[in-house]
């Protein structure tokens, strides 16, 4: 096979290679964003949790305290029965005594019901607590695992891309720069094989039979009439 063919076919497969490692480089650091802002979801929801519970925990406090000036302003209205001077006004201050002692079995129903929600908070954060820490530790191994996936691409990306490098400056300067031009056009692929079917692997067009016959004897280089990339003969079906 004429030797700058089979530069170019070489050049094709790393250039080829080049691009799937370049997908997956750009791919797996979306992939970690990916597990950390999962990671950062579960954190969220343990903070709000921890939020509300403080906010529980103030309410039921203010309400402690709303107690304890019921209790005063009682005592305080209670005393007044002895200092009233006429039924009238010891019928108000009865009432009044009464409208406390209802706002007093109201708020003793809240606090209630704060104390219940505040039980309910403590477990439901004790169980998110523990979904994050288990999410926590598989978000550690995957991330750990795409880091090294994510090198292992980084490191073959740099041999090849010498590689290629060493095997381009083997080119004509002139035919390089055709088969990068062709390259960019034409998709990433700039080199086809023609097999049994006779067509261009490329464009999938047909190659005529006399360009196939010089094709297989080629010592030149050939393009492909429809699409321009390199052709070259490969017996195998494509
Ligand atoms: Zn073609």
């Amino acid at each position: 096979m004429n030797q700058e063919l089979t530069t170019l076919i070489d050049l094709q497969g790393f250039d080829s290679r080049i691009a799937t490692l370049e997908t997956e480089a750009a791919r797996l650091p979306k992939q970690i964003e990916a597990i950390q802002a999962s990671l950062a979801e579960a954190k969220k929801t343990v903070d709000a949790f921890k939020t509300k519970i403080d906010q529980t925990r103030k309410d039921l406090r203010s309400k402690e305290k709303d107690l304890e000036v019921h209790a005063l302003k009682r005592s305080k209205e209670e005393a007044r029965l002895y200092e009233v001077k006429t039924n009238k006004e010891y019928s108000a201050v009865l009432l009044e005594i009464e409208e406390i002692k209802q706002i007093k079995a109201k708020t003793e129903e809240e606090i209630l019901a704060l104390m219940e929600m505040q039980e309910r908070l403590a477990v439901d954060v004790k169980e998110a607590e523990a979904r994050l820490k288990t999410r926590e530790e598989q978000a550690k191994q995957d991330e750990g695992v795409v880091r090294g996936k994510l090198a292992k691409v980084e490191q073959e990306l740099a041999g090849v891309r010498s590689d290629r490098l060493v095997r381009a400056k083997e080119l004509p300067a002139s035919l390089l720069a055709s088969y990068e031009r062709i390259m960019k056009a034409r998709g990433g692929t700039a080199v086809a094989s023609v097999g049994g079917a006779s067509i261009c692997g490329g464009c999938r067009m047909s190659i005529r039979p006399q360009a196939l016959l010089e094709l297989r004897n080629a010592t030149d280089l050939m393009t492909c009439e429809s699409c321009g990339r390199y052709l070259y003969w490969q017996e195998t079906p494509q």
